[in-house]
């Protein structure tokens, strides 16, 4: 007798700002995958990077999923409270070989060419004020997404020695996500389509720790007038907590549903059931062109 494997979902909003239109498109698209499939819908909080965080937005991004209807499952995970377990597993690497220090600068790295040709691979450096990469030795070169299909990684970007922890100490997204992902027995990753690219470097890591891989669907990103991603550097407005419905509708549309006009003026509760009712990966509007190229400074 084969099990069915219970779905496990999650919305990871980083806290460098109140969540706005494109934050709440993953937030929703997460959350309708998860409770059309009966599964488990949970919420982490990535504050890994607190420079890059805003005092408070960590709470106010709860209050307004509150306040749109979006509940989560379970308790929070905050990533600064998981220190312990990514710099155990980063250890664990450096003991065995498999990490190392590395002094480049991103400008050397850039001349390089843009990806990092391992030059501190076999250095021997020690720990002060380097980065630690782990070295890729069987690179990901595709993976197939729920939305957008077969995805190839061009082989410089897959076999790129990327960072795990970072010359200021900080721990990698590509690292906290991979360990809390396997930690909270996340089944799929539903999240933007800015997150295509350091996707094949994740399943890496699974296949190195000897994990289940999981499944990718990237949602199509919210972007601005001039084509740029909605997102807190570049100050997308707050969505409305004192009236979600607007937002929660236009949300919707934006996944491909059609939403009749009364359901404008129903509960938020209502419209999410709606939603549910009405979720199709094949409504997805497939509008994301993917183009891969060198690592993105904040998820290298
Ligand atoms: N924290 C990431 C972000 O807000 C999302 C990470 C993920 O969903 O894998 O961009």
């Amino acid at each position: 007798m084969s099990t069915i494997k219970q779905y496990i979902g999650r919305f990871a909003p980083s806290p460098s700002g109140p969540l706005h239109f494109g934050s709440l498109v993953a937030a929703l698209g997460s959350y309708l995958q998860a409770k059309a499939k009966q599964g488990t819908w949970l919420v982490r909080m990535e504050d890994l990077d607190p420079p890059r965080e805003m005092p408070g937005a960590a709470d106010d991004i709860l209050r307004t999923l509150e306040a749109y209807g979006l509940e989560w499952d379970g308790g929070i995970m905050y990533q600064s409270q998981r220190h312990d377990a990514y710099q155990a597993q980063i250890e664990s690497w450096l003991d065995h070989q498999q990490a190392y220090y590395c002094q480049c600068t991103r400008k050397q790295i850039k001349q390089a060419g843009g990806y990092y040709p391992g030059t501190c691979r076999d250095k021997q450096l020690d720990s002060a004020g380097n980065a630690i990469r782990l070295k890729v030795d069987a690179p990901v070169l595709a993976f197939d997404d729920l939305l957008h299909g077969h995805i190839s990684i061009p082989a410089p970007l897959a076999e790129e020695d990327f960072i795990i922890r970072r010359r200021d100490g900080l721990f990698a997204y590509n690292l906290a996500v991979v360990l809390d992902d396997i930690e909270q027995g996340i089944t799929e990753v539903v999240r933007g389509a800015d997150l295509i690219e350091p996707t094949g470097r994740q399943i890496g890591l699974y296949r190195l720790l000897g994990q289940p891989e999981v499944n990718y669907l990237h949602l199509p990103l919210a972007v601005t007038e001039n084509g740029n991603k909605l997102s807190k550097q570049n100050h997308a407005p707050a969505i409305d907590k004192a009236d979600p419905r607007p937002a929660l509708i236009e949300a919707i549309r934006f996944l491909g549903m059609q939403p009749p006009v009364d359901l404008a003026s129903s509960s938020t509760r209502d419209i999410l059931l709606w939603g549910i009712a009405h979720w199709q990966l094949s409504n997805l509007p497939q509008t994301t062109a993917i183009t891969l190229a060198p690592s993105h400074p904040s998820h290298g």
